[in-house]
Formats: C-alpha cells, structure tokens, sequence
C-alpha cells in the first residue's frame, strides 16, 4: 500500500488537514523529511465541511504545491478524494495515493463512481471508516475499489460520530477495525487519532492503543503552525511534535501471527471498552431515572407503578432471548436495576420531605 520503505514498525502518514498555500505544504513537508519518520505525506485539497460557509480547500490550485513537495521532498502525497473530477484532476497532476473520507464512504454510489474513476491505474487507495460504524458498508468501499482492479488498498478508522458530547471528537470503536482485520488478514488497517481526538491532548494515548492492537500505521495530522490552519487547527502538531510522540510510543514486538497473547490482550481490550460502554450506559439511565423521580414528585405520581415495570420486563426478556442471553442472568440483571431506580426515587422523595 504504501511507497517503499526500509524501516521497520508502523506506517506514518502525515501533513497538514488542508494544502493551505504552497509555502506551508513545502515547509511542512521539508519538516517532515527532515524528521525522517514520515511515509507517506498527506494534505486536503478538496475538504469536506460538515457546514458551509468556511474554508472548503484550496481546489485544484493545490494540485501543483502537492507536486512540488513530491519533487523537493522525494515524499509520495496522499489527498482525499469524493467525487470522478476529483479522481482524474489529481490522477492528471501525477498524485497516486488517495484516500476516501469518512462521510464519502458512507455512500455507495459515491464510491462507486471513484471506483470507475481509478479503475485499471496503479493507485493506492485507503478507505476512511463511514462516519457510521457499519462494517458492511466499510468493507463494501473497499471491494467496490478491489472489484475496479485496484490491488494496493488500506482502512483507516477515524472514529464514529456520536451524539452526546464526550472528550474525543469522534469515538473509537477498536471492534470494527479488529473486525476488519480478521475478515482480511492481508489489508493494513490504520488508524487517525487526530480526527478521533479532535484536539492535541489525547493523540499519543489514542496512537498507543493502536500500536497495542497491532494497527499497521497512523495518520496524524501535522502543520508547521497549528495555531493558524485553515482547517483542524485544535488537533493539529508540528513535525517535530510528531517525532516527540513517536519516539514516546511503545512499539511491541509482534511474532507476525495470531499468537494466544496477542489474541487474548485483543479481546481483554475489547472487554475493557465495552465494560465502559456499560458504565456509560448505566449512568445515563440513572441519570433519566433521577429526572423521572423529580417529575413524579412534582405530580405527586408514586414512584412504583406496576404496569410499565411489566412492559418492561416481558420486552427486555424477549430481547435477550434474542440476543442469546440467559433469562436467568437477564432477570437478575433487570430486578438489579429496578431496585436501584426506586432507590433514586426514593431518595429524591425523602430529600424533598426533610426540606
Ligand atoms: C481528513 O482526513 O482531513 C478528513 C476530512 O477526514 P475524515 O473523512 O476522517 O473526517
Ligand atoms: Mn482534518
């Protein structure tokens, strides 16, 4: 997938979110070279903005920088591309390495088109998680471009979009990309933490992880000035920023198969991300419980009523017993929970009867 290389470890895809103006392509890159850590260098040409009205790239003005910094710098240049125009302006401007955002991926026709587009040219081409965390539709944009001739694919998870706010701008799923490698064992799968992190703060925590899921690279955002990028300025670094983190990481020997160590710290890894989930879950259910014990004390409704507890128990037995769960566990588990919301209530009831 990526140029040829002889160092070992994980593969580094950097440069800044957006080609702002030829100088801070050059300069960014130069950097980068100078480091000597980076395979593959990266910029946005096309961006696409979750809302309009703010910088949308530089267009196809960028494609000739982007030439530039392959000629100065002997870095191959990755761009993102959405659309068939896209796909033969940068093919016309000597570009051979594309990858697929996140909110193209989601759409099949979309990647259809570039499929066609890129179809019997040796590109290379590394296919961002859809925003979504469907797995078909992921895997789906990868055999659309494997059915179009092109051999020298990668995935790269970016993170999910979520509703709620949390610290990280786009929430990891590691299930997905450790999903992907075991259904295709040969595809590299990489991981962006800078659009999972949205800020500087949790990149190296994020990479780490990676590493220690036997992702093969990174792709991390990175400006000779963060402070004044067009685009992502908050989760941008400079180059030697990136050498920093890089050198700060641990990179663990992997004996290149399944060993049971590895497997096991994988699924260990995946219990601890689903046991927050749980967490979360919990709290926020609680937290509704705590707002429904308010309502009723206003209305002076009781706190048990016996009706939606029923409803509550027969649909949530016949989901588990969907899911394959225990209705044994899955009773215990339900009559928990109930005692610990009259509990609330309860207790939002006394507090109002001492005021
Ligand atoms: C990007 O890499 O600049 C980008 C826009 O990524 P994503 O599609 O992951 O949002
Ligand atoms: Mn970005």
């Amino acid at each position: 997938m990526i140029p040829e290389r002889v160092r070992k470890g994980p593969v580094i895809i950097a440069g800044p979110c957006s080609a702002e103006s030829e100088e801070q392509v050059l300069a960014t890159a130069i950097a980068l070279q100078k480091e000597g850590r980076t395979d593959l260098f990266r910029a946005g040409v096309w961006k696409p903005r979750t809302r309009p009205g703010s910088f949308e790239g530089a267009g196809e003005e960028a494609l000739p920088w982007l030439n530039s910094v392959q000629e100065h710098t002997g870095l191959k240049v990755a761009i993102e591309i959405a659309n068939p125009e896209h796909a033969e302006k940068a093919l016309k401007a000597g570009i051979r390495y594309f990858w697929i955002g996140a909110r193209t991926v989601v759409s099949p026709f979309s990647v259809q088109e570039i499929a066609n587009a890129l179809g019997g040219i040796d590109v290379a081409v590394m296919v961002k998680n859809p925003v979504n965390p469907d797995i078909n539709l992921w895997i789906g944009a990868l055999e659309r471009l494997n059915k179009s001739g092109i051999t020298r694919l990668a995935a790269i998870h970016r993170g999910f979009s979520h509703f709620e706010s949390a610290p990280l701008r786009n929430k990891p799923i590691w299930e997905l990309p450790i999903t992907l490698k075991r259904l295709i064992p040969e595809l590299p799968v990489f991981t962006d933490p800078s659009h999972i992190c949205g800020a500087t703060n949790f990149i190296r925590e994020i990479a780490q992880k990676a590493l220690d899921l036997e992702m093969n690279g990174l792709m991390i955002e990175t400006h000779i000035n963060p402070a004044v990028a067009l685009t992502d300025a908050k989760q941008q670094i400079t180059p030697s920023e990136l050498s920093n983190l890089l050198t700060s990481l641990s990179i663990r020997s992997s004996c290149g198969h399944a060993s049971f160590d590895n497997t096991l710290r994988q699924w260990r890894e995946l219990i601890d991300e689903k046991d927050d989930e749980l967490l979360n879950t919990l709290s926020s259910r609680f937290a509704a419980i705590n707002e429904i014990g308010k309502l009723k004390k206003e209305n002076n409704v009781t706190i048990l009523q016996l009706e939606r507890w029923k409803n509550i128990v027969d649909s949530r037995m016949q989901d588990a017993e969907k899911f394959g769960i225990n209705p044994t566990f899955m009773k215990r588990l339900l009559n928990l929970i109930h005692e610990e919301s009259i509990r609330i209530q309860e207790q939002i009831l006394n507090n109002e009867n001492k005021i």
